[in-house]
């Protein structure tokens, strides 16, 4: 090939170029075991609503904390998504979420649960079947789940990835578009999926008060979404003043530090009891 393809071909398998190294091999097979082992958690991060402050739902995101040598989830899931690991790994995180969103739901807290999936996961063809089961497992959670998939992963196969969409969504299942504004993608590609919310990503949202340019980019997406149908979610909310501009502007809901970072589901609990919010529903 070219030096121009060779060029690109780094750039995009840039983080897999010592897929092969020692301590990588290391690293697949202790995840294999933590994955076999359960050792492998998933900590929650409340989405709260802008307009009303009440907490609408959570995003399962996976830990692995046991582990001496720490791990980012970014990595983990590379990892999984290089070996195959990704496709037992995922129905763990959905089996796992949902068993914890019955526990919330026993306590009182009928929460929204968001989990994210990997483009890998819309190309296994068994995917949709395997939801499709589950959800009839788990037939009470039906209409509460949400996939959040980032939109530059889906444009690396956009055909497949929105056929694959649309069974799920056909399944029940509700689809974000996470890390919004991040990558490259197109509108008339987006405009297409079944989604029913977008999530903005961290990077348009860190320096709002500070940067004119980010206030302009967010605020034209947030009143983009709402024209297209899209609920808006920002992502990566530290700090009061951030909150107070994006419920200005008329974004929806929030998630961030400044509710709380992902919390273990006991923690989760805890906060949610301790911090004067009403559960949305109060069962029995
Ligand atoms: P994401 O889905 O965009 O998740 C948001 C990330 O931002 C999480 O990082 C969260 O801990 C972090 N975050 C939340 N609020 C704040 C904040 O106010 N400030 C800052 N600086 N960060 C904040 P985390 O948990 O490290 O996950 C990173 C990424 O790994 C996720 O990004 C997601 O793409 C991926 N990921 C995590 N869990 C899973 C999983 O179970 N399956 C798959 N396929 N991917 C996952
Ligand atoms: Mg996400
Ligand atoms: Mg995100
Ligand atoms: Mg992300």
């Amino acid at each position: 090939g070219s030096e121009r393809a060779r060029d690109r071909g780094m750039a995009y398998y840039k983080p897999s170029r010592d897929a092969y190294s020692a301590d990588r091999l290391t690293m697949v097979s202790e995840l294999r075991k933590a994955l076999d082992d359960h050792q492998l958690a998933l900590y929650l991060q409340p989405k709260q609503s802008l307009t009303t402050g009440q907490v609408v739902g959570m995003e399962a995101l996976i830990r692995w904390p046991g582990r001496q040598k720490k791990v980012s989830p970014d990595e983990i899931v590379l990892l999984a998504e290089q070996t195959g690991l990704i496709k037992p790994l995922t129905r763990w995180v959905l089996e796992e979420s949902l068993r914890l969103r019955t526990q919330l739901l026993e306590q009182g807290w009928d929460l929204e649960l968001s989990a994210n999936i990997s483009p890998n996961n819309l190309r296994e063809a068994d995917f949709s079947l395997y939801v499709q089961r589950l959800m009839n497992q788990y037939d009470g959670h039906r209409g509460a789940v949400t996939f959040e998939v980032t939109e530059t992963s889906m444009m690396l196969d956009p055909a497949n990835s929105l056929e694959a969409l649309n069974a799920l969504n056909a399944a029940g299942i509700r689809v974000s578009i996470d890390d919004f504004g991040s990558g490259y993608s197109s509108l008339s590609y987006i405009k297409q999926l079944p989604a029913s919310e977008i999530k903005i990503d961290r990077s348009l949202v860190t320096d709002l008060p500070s940067q004119a340019e980010d206030r302009v980019i967010v605020q034209t997406t947030i009143d983009m979404c709402h024209n297209l149908g899209y609920q808006v979610v920002a992502e990566g909310v530290e700090d009061q003043a951030t909150a107070d501009l994006l419920r200005d502007m008329g974004c929806d809901m929030i998630q961030g530090y400044l509710v709380t970072p992902p919390l273990p589901v006991d923690e989760l609990l805890d906060w949610l009891n301790t911090n004067g919010h009403q559960p949305s529903r109060k069962l029995g």
